[in-house]
């Protein structure tokens, strides 16, 4: 299997598992199973809203589970040929991929496809606001790191890192006319923390109009669309950062995207200290703030995914002060278990703890 970003299968099989999307509905209805909601007039070859289909498959290192309600023939391969187009187009590891391009251009101005020119120029706009938290460019320094949790897992050299730090900044990336990309020589980028939330983000305008409903999960990224055909919410549960097979709490969401980064994903046990996978831009070392997980409740996961993990390399107070700032709905989760909603959360989304 083609592979995006590193890591182990079996973990992002607990991932998925616990970023899995609760069943039933909010009051423990379960209408999608339910009689009575076939509209009477509905035409010949009309698909039924309530059939449920779902597919499971495997990119950019994790598992995609999506859920459809009264999908069209034929649109979840329309799904699966996307994933496999941005899989394409974005992974690390695919030499021909446009990320591949840009990593070998060593200085060369490269045509990308416009997704992937987006893409980044999101990321350079979040890296912006976030003071560099979120920076793509870390990838000279994410590949240093291994957290495949298999083998060779070892710390960087401080030498190593003072050496490649200079190379990690968002804003000289040169993003031109015709979807072009300049990186200064030596400057790589890696989209494991944006580029899932981009693709969810897609999945949920291939099917937004043409279902019932639908869920997309993708790891740490699910994004409800619509509600159930009773008109009541999905119930989306946050992982349980000390036991990810479980959810800690419920939020119940129409159509929004919720997404969660922890230092829990991935990682590895080095010497008594846990190395995780969100580095500090700064330090070039895993991230050492007080938070343990950060979810984001949005209308764009490729925002959520991003700021999700620049508030793990921030910290509570300037994570929540962030997410104030711009108007958008957090929940985090310190280390010492303490639980930080941003204003009115718990009501706007149905918070319940599990
Ligand atoms: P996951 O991919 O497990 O859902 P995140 O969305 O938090 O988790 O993304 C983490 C990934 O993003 C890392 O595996 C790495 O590829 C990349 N990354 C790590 N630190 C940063 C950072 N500070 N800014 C941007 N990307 C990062
Ligand atoms: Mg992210």
């Amino acid at each position: 299997m083609k592979k995006l970003w590193s890591g182990g299968v079996l973990r992002l099989l607990a991932a998925v598992l616990c970023c899995l999307v609760l069943a039933g509905c909010s009051g423990g209805q379960t209408a999608l199973q339910g009689g009575g909601m076939m509209p009477a007039a509905s035409a010949a070859a009309a698909v039924d809203p309530q059939e449920k289909t779902t597919g499971v498959n495997f990119f950019f290192d994790t598992v995609v589970t999506i859920t459809l309600y009264g999908a069209p023939e034929g649109l979840m391969d329309e799904i699966w040929a996307e994933c496999a187009r941005y899989e394409g187009l974005l992974s690390r590891t695919i030499e021909t991929s446009d990320v591949s391009r840009i990593n070998k251009a060593n200085g060369q101005t490269v045509t990308v496809d416009p997704d992937t020119w987006e893409i980044l120029r999101r990321a350079r706009e979040i890296s912006r606001l976030t003071g560099g938290a979120f920076s793509v460019t870390i990838a000279p320094i994410s590949t240093l790191w291994t957290f495949t949790g298999l083998v060779n897992n070892a710390v960087p050299t401080d030498e190593k890192r003072a050496e490649l730090l200079p190379l990690v900044d968002d804003q000289k990336i040169s993003l031109g006319e015709g979807s072009t990309v300049t990186l200064p020589a030596g400057m790589q980028v890696d989209l494991g923390g944006i580029a899932k939330g981009y693709i969810a983000d897609r999945v949920a305008e291939m099917i937004r109009g043409r279902v019932t409903a639908g869920i997309i999960s993708l790891g740490g990224n699910v994004y409800t669309v619509g509600c159930k055909p009773n008109g009541t919410k999905f119930a989306v549960g946050i992982t349980d950062p000390w036991e990810s097979s479980r959810s800690l709490a419920a939020v119940y969401t129409g159509d929004a995207t919720v997404v969660t980064s922890g230092t829990y994903e991935r990682g590895f046990n080095f010497g008594g200290q846990r190395y995780h996978h969100i580095l500090d831009p700064k330090t070039g070392w895993p991230a050492q703030s007080d938070l343990i997980s950060a979810t984001f409740v949005m209308d764009s996961s490729m925002t959520a995914d991003a700021l999700a993990t620049a508030c793990i390399v921030l910290g509570s107070e300037q994570g929540l002060a962030l997410a104030q700032a711009q108007g958008l709905d957090a929940v985090f989760i310190k280390k010492d278990g303490t639980m930080l909603f941003t204003e009115g959360f718990e009501e706007k989304y149905e918070y319940r703890p599990l």
